[in-house]
């Protein structure tokens, strides 16, 4: 592709440009900037107001501010933990402020001495009899420089290695060059003229270099004209690319699958339980989408404990009738190994495989040959699936479950595992996705556009809603107390440690911390311990342990969010909850309530509470409905954590907010469909231009 377009501006490496030689340019790729319109693309997140300075008596506590003074005195401090700070007084008429440094040389202290007149940009918060700024941007005034930018600043998304200032300094020569008409608009005259927007080269003129009198705040709200007219564009982008990767794959042929009422009623029968009516809707839609020999591209959505697992059931049970093999992907060994035990359950041992990264040798390689010849018709797993040398025969669907915790990129790549049947046609596997993140139907269809959309709006009868309550980690004791009664009393519980680093090894740690501490100071009740470090065979043996109630207590890290279902549990305790997200606390608290008991779930949290840490805690006190979290959830934490696309990339949005710009989603979707229909030429340079690598998932 690029040969084919070299010869146009934009598709130009930014290496054309002026002081930008193959060292910039490397680092210059971990923005994914690589081509001039890559330059052009990599748009502003927010803007900063130098255009006037602020008198310092007047800052309030975290204002971002451009302030001059002259340096009253400077000296050097030392904090408790041997740090230096540097510490300069700036004062002007109005007030004073302390400038601190961490980290000086020695010009630098020169710079900052006794008598300098400096501007300043920087945040202001509180000091300990002052106002500070840490580490602000300087500059010694002298007569020269003595003038203020007349524009808003922009701030570029940054990375190591690449400032604000290189960033800035490549945008402006792209700017300058694209008023010479080289730039391609894509977007249809038709649509631009319908919603009034700016041309092209003038929208990213404006937001690259805001006009002066153009308002701070509604440019960080990104409702200008031209703002709207790129993240339409943007979300556009998306779009076709999620509608083209649909129809490529609905392109190929997938294996026919039908079910009888009898196997079906045989099945239904063994059941423990009555399947809901949500349930049942549920697999008739399924069913009717494998009957055809078109790809099945479905996503289940079901809050925790709507019973997913055996909706997939029935569609691995038409697979296994047919003769064919299905894949169950699940993001957690735990999770895989709690779906591994119920689909023995449902369709026997021999018909099953698990398969997780911690096979090695030889029987990896065991495994490996089930799947290959056929013999196992049903194979459960991790990412392991996808592994070099996971080969099927003939795998006719693919279940993915919990689905946010994969990436959108894996979820492409499945199209990969297709084989060949006896006539020699490409055969694709079915997809079905489960995902108890119960995002708002708007914002699924738009984050899941090349994919069918059913929900399970109904748990099992009987479930009694869980109580929340939120306590403090000084109460500690009582939490403590009311463990003990509960399993006194013959009820099971579970603890779940957390911890903000990262490394698992440390959240392990602290667990084991824990279940030591808790075993000592709960004498009659047995105390057991599950963390991500342990051996799979270890964690199954101790959850089984706690099914069989010879465990009363478990202590775990969030492992257990996914897959541990014990109904008999019926009090949790989450250390820390004020560190999780909504939705990963909504998750966790779904392993009680599961039975038919009253359940409750204790956030402990450490003092002092946020003002955000109390409105999160407070809504899952007020609610156990996963789709009113997820809504709030969306609202704190913005789109990406809560749909895990963040790490992803293809809805890695440069300007459009999914939530924020939902009244754009109707649009958008006409103009899609208005571009695929009278400019297909123009699909595929607009999805580049704005998904820019991440198109090449698309083509695979
Ligand atoms: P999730 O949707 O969270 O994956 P699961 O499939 O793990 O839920 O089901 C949760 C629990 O509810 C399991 O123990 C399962 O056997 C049970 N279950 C599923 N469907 C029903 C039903 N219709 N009635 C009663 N219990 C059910
Ligand atoms: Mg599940």
């Amino acid at each position: 592709m690029e040969d084919k377009q070299g010869d146009n501006f934009e598709y130009q490496s930014v290496q054309v440009l002026n002081g930008i030689g193959p060292a910039v340019a490397e680092k210059l790729k971990r923005l994914e900037i690589y081509n001039i319109q890559d330059v052009l693309f990599h748009l502003p997140m927010r803007y900063e107001d130098r255009t006037r300075l602020t008198p310092i008596g007047s800052l309030q506590q975290g204002q971002q501010a451009l302030i001059e003074g002259v340096v009253h005195h400077s000296e050097i401090k030392f904090t408790g933990r041997g740090r230096r700070s540097l510490l300069c007084h700036l004062s002007d008429d109005s007030g004073a402020i302390v400038l601190r440094f961490f980290h000086f040389n020695k010009s630098q202290q020169n710079n900052l001495s006794a008598g300098s007149s400096l501007r300043c940009f920087g945040e202001a918060r509180r000091g300990a009899s002052h106002l500070e700024m840490f580490h602000p941007e300087y500059q010694r005034l002298t007569r020269a420089n003595e003038s203020i930018e007349p524009r808003l600043t922009p701030v570029y998304p940054k990375t190591e290695g690449v400032h604000q200032t290189l960033l800035k300094k490549i945008s402006e020569q792209v700017l300058n060059k694209i008023n010479q008409g080289f730039l391609m608009d894509w977007l249809p005259a038709s649509v631009q003229k319908k919603y009034i927007f700016p041309d092209l080269v003038s929208a990213l003129c404006s937001v690259h270099r805001p006009h002066r009198n153009e308002d701070p705040v509604h440019l960080n709200q990104c409702s200008t004209k031209a703002q709207q007219r790129l993240l339409f564009e943007e979300l556009l982008a998306h779009q076709l690319s999620l509608l083209q990767s649909r129809a490529e794959i609905q392109n190929n042929a997938a294996q026919a699958l039908s079910l009888t009422k009898k196997d079906y009623a045989a099945f239904v029968q063994r059941l423990s339980f009555e399947l809901t009516a949500a349930q049942k809707k549920v697999i008739k839609e399924i069913l009717a989408d494998i009957k055809a020999g078109q790809p099945m591209l479905r996503l289940v959505q079901g809050d925790v404990g709507s019973g997913k697992t055996v909706v997939a059931a029935v569609a691995a049970l038409a697979v296994v009738k047919g003769g064919f093999q299905m894949a169950l992907m699940a993001p957690t060994e735990i999770l895989a190994e709690q779906h591994y035990v119920n689909f023995k359950n449902w369709f026997g041992k021999d018909s099953c495989v698990l398969l997780t990264g911690k096979d090695k040798g030889k029987k990896r390689e065991q495994k490996l040959e089930a799947l290959s010849s056929g013999d196992c018709p049903i194979i459960i797993g991790t990412h392991a699936l996808f592994q070099a040398g996971v080969n099927f025969k003939n795998l006719a669907l693919l279940v993915v479950d919990e689905q946010h915790r994969f990436g959108v990129h894996q979820r492409l790549a499945l199209r990969e595992k297709a084989y060949t049947d006896n006539h020699g046609v490409r055969i694709v596997p079915h997809q079905l996705i489960m995902t108890a993140t119960p995002i708002p139907r708007s914002l699924a269809m738009t984050a899941y556009a090349d994919l069918d959309y059913s929900v399970i709006d109904e748990l099992p009868a009987g479930r009694k809603p869980v109580t929340t309550v939120v306590l403090s980690s000084a109460r500690r004791n009582d939490v403590i107390q009311r463990i003990e009664k509960a399993c006194e009393g013959g009820e099971q519980a579970y603890w779940v440690c957390t911890l903000v680093e990262e490394s698992e090894v440390l959240q392990c740690q602290a667990a084991e911390v824990t279940a030591e501490q808790l075993t000592a100071e709960l004498k009659k009740v047995s105390v057991g311990l599950v963390h991500g470090r342990m051996k799979a065979q270890e964690k199954q043996t101790i959850i089984r342990q706690f099914k069989n109630r010879e465990i009363d207590l478990l202590v775990a890290t969030t492992v257990i969010e996914v897959g541990v279902d014990v109904p008999n549990a019926s009090l949790m305790v989450i250390e820390n909850a004020e560190r999780l997200g909504l939705a990963q606390l909504h998750q966790l608290r779904g392993r009680v309530g599961r039975g038919q008991k009253q359940s409750a779930c204790v956030l402990m949290y450490q003092p002092p509470l946020s003002a955000n840490g109390k409105q999160r805690m407070s809504i899952l006190r007020a609610t156990n409905d996963g789709f009113k979290v997820a809504e709030k959830d969306l609202e704190l934490r913005g789109p990406g954590e809560v749909l895990g696309t963040r790490q992803t990339g293809l809805m890695q949005l440069r300007i459009a907010d999914i939530v924020r710009d939902e009244n754009w989603f109707d649009e958008v979707k006409v103009a899609a469909g208005l571009m695929m229909e009278q400019h297909p030429e123009a699909v595929q340079p607009l999805i580049r231009r704005w998904l820019g690598k991440a198109d090449r998932f698309v083509n695979v």
